[in-house]
């Protein structure tokens, strides 16, 4: 029996983490964690609430009194706020605007940083974000950076609205998607950086099974080791 081990994959806005964290934690029976999910889930209710976004305490106060859980579904995972099914929701526009902002704040981030080491501690786990490699799991097997140009990454998020039936301006998402980069590698707190032992993957020219498969293999070898 291989070993559980834990891998983490951080990354620009759209690099298409998430879909490749989702399929290797299938492939290896892994638990799999959307860190970005838990700050969306955080802003969704901010917006919910009237929360200040510039507050960092008033955040970490709405934080406290908040449940947010990642519940695995048919190999992707749904977001509960609260007891309510928000998946869909923490994915808005008005959301995703406003996330960067929520995660720049100290307290907020050391809060969450606590409950993703809680969820990964003890089990074989694929968890995805910023901040994996260089704060949450320091200490990660495996530790991937995804990349791959702008324009790829605004084109494959274009794709996947039209699938969701929602119709975009590629321009705009383009600027959404660097107008975030930009805020998460700037940020005082655990900026968005590769971390020094990370292997960089660029995606711009492979498809999604060329990537799970260099990854898994990459996992394989940390597994014997
Ligand atoms: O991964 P996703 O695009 O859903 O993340 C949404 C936002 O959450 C990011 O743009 C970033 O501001 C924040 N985030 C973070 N640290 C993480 C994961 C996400 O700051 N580990």
């Amino acid at each position: 029996m291989l070993k559980g081990i834990t891998i983490a994959i951080d990354g620009p806005a759209a690099a298409g983490k998430s879909t490749i964290a989702k399929k290797i934690a299938q492939k290896l029976q892994y638990t799999y964690i959307d860190t970005g999910a838990m700050y969306r889930a955080l802003t969704y209710k901010a917006i919910q609430s009237g929360i200040d976004m510039d507050s960092d305490e008033a955040l970490a106060d709405l934080l406290v009194n908040t449940e947010i859980l990642l519940i695995p579904d048919n190999g992707g995972q749904a977001v509960h706020v609260d007891g309510v099914d928000c998946s869909n929701e923490i994915r808005s526009q008005e959301v995703t605007a406003a996330v960067s902002k929520v995660a720049a704040h100290s307290t907020v981030r050391k809060m969450m940083v606590d409950k993703q080491r809680k969820l990964a501690y003890g089990t074989g786990v694929v968890m995805d974000g910023r901040d994996i490699g260089t704060e949450v799991l320091p200490d990660a097997d495996l530790k991937i950076f995804m990349t791959a140009s702008v324009d790829e990454r605004a084109e494959r998020r274009f794709q996947e609205n039209e699938k969701r039936g929602i119709h975009s301006s590629l321009d705009r998402l383009k600027e959404e998607i660097e107008k975030r980069d930009r805020a998460d590698s700037e940020r005082e707190v655990s900026p968005l950086k590769k971390a020094e032992d990370a292997i960089l993957v660029d995606t711009t020219s492979m498809s999604i099974d060329e990537v799970v498969d260099k990854v898994i293999k990459l996992a394989e070898e940390r597994m014997e080791q």
